[in-house]
């Protein structure tokens, strides 16, 4: 076995914390929105600061190692907050704060009025393996899914890390007293600083990786999604129709296409103002959503018109769903506190076995359908078999 030279391996560690530090920093600087990798910057380099402070007192083991100690301790603490911060919950910032004092009342007591070493590195340690535990429940995850396999590593070295720290505890306290008397050449005491560094440089890494996942999803979201509606915008639909179809051709299934156009929707905003109008169209969104099935994909296509593709579906059964739909719609007025608005749908509705599996082709033969709707009066719905049957039979 290699023997590690204590004074070096605090020194690599603290060189890794602060340009972890950095890193998170500047991690922290380009995603203000994200909560948590500020406090594990500010953490590391608290971490990073108390390392200075134990390698300068490393022989003396004095009045500045103990700060030093309490300092690490308060760093790992700032972890908890950033993680509580990450996942969503209020930071306690009390518990950094007691962690310090409670790590500088146990060795300020033990180490200089007791003498007693032993004490404070069994206490010491069973505050550090504490602090790990509390890790490793916040980080533990039930999630599938990548970022859910990345909080479960996560957890799992903060948890290999407690259990570490408590051998510490366990093997100080059986260990001879001649120990203590050069503690800064008990081997563990390397061990011990070499291990934690490492799984602070990959916990660190494994946050950030977390975060560029997150963000990467965020931004897919806001490109693909109706912030007004909470449904798909236009370019998401798209795209998820061009799956669908690419999957309904492979296979020979027919798809469906529905075409839903707000009646009169002008007179809506004209009457009860923009903001009303909007929540109209939030409450439609939901209220057609809801009674289509889980295959479906609907999408805003434009200003007050919704668009549904239907995987294996055929257009007689589509005109079945589209009317419910539109019965659905004029059953369920948005309610306000005075009164309610009440909104109608004319529908139009094409397949692929008349259309074509072409997005646009779908999209122009269900609008059409719509138009035939909107001129036979509205709040109806209209297939693109019925318009051409009806044209064919005026000509
Ligand atoms: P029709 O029955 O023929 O469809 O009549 P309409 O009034 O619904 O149709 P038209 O296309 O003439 O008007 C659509 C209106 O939808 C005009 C526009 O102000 C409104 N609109 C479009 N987007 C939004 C939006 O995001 N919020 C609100 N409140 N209104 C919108
Ligand atoms: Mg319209
Ligand atoms: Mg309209």
């Amino acid at each position: 076995m290699p023997k590690f030279d204590l004074r070096t391996i605090i020194f690599m560690s603290m060189l890794l914390t602060f340009m972890l530090s950095m890193l998170l920093a500047i991690t922290r600087t380009h995603h203000k929105e994200v909560h948590g990798p500020g406090y594990w910057a500010v953490g590391n380099l608290v971490i990073g600061l108390g390392m200075v402070l134990v390698l300068i007192q490393l022989d003396a083991t004095k009045v500045l190692f103990l700060p030093g100690m309490a300092l690490i301790g308060a760093g790992l603490s700032l972890f908890i907050n950033g993680i509580q911060a990450f996942i969503g919950r209020k930071p306690n910032h009390r518990i950094p704060v007691l962690v310090f004092f409670l790590l500088m009342i146990i060795d300020a007591y033990f180490m200089l009025t007791q003498h007693d070493v032993r004490s404070t590195v069994v206490l010491g340690a069973i505050i550090f393996a504490a602090i790990y535990l509390y890790c490793a429940r916040l980080t533990f995850s039930r999630d599938e899914g990548v970022v859910g396999s990345l909080y479960w590593i996560a957890s799992s070295l903060y948890l290999l890390m407690a259990i570490l720290m408590l051998g510490r505890a366990v093997y100080a306290s059986q260990v001879g007293a001649e120990v203590f008397d050069s503690f800064a050449t008990w081997p563990v005491n390397a061990y011990t600083f070499m291990l934690g560094a490492v799984s602070q440089f990959f916990i660190s890494s494994l946050f950030v990786l977390i975060l560029s996942y997150k963000l990467s999803q965020n931004l897919e979201s806001i490109a693909t999604i109706d912030s007004l509606t909470g449904v798909l915008n236009r370019r998401g639909l798209e795209d998820a129709a061009l799956k669908m179809q690419d999957i309904c051709k492979r296979i020979n299934l027919s798809m469906a296409v529905l075409l839903i156009d707000i009646d009169h929707f002008k007179k809506v905003n004209d009457q009860h103002g923009h903001l009303c109008g909007d929540d109209v169209l939030r409450h439609l969104a939901k209220e057609i959503a809801n009674i289509l099935r889980s295959s479906d994909v609907l999408g805003r296509y434009g200003g007050e018109e919704f668009c549904a593709f239907l995987p294996n579906t055929t257009e007689s059964d589509a005109l079945g769903l589209a009317e419910r739909i539109r019965a659905g719609v004029e059953a369920s007025p948005l309610k306000l506190n005075h009164g309610a608005i009440k909104a109608t749908v004319s529908i139009g509705v094409a397949d692929s076995v008349r259309a074509g599996y072409d997005f646009k082709g779908l999209v122009a033969t269900a609008d059409s359908a719509m138009y035939g709707a909107k001129n036979g009066g509205r709040n109806r719905v209209v297939s693109y078999t019925q318009i051409t049957r009806d044209s064919k039979l005026k000509s």
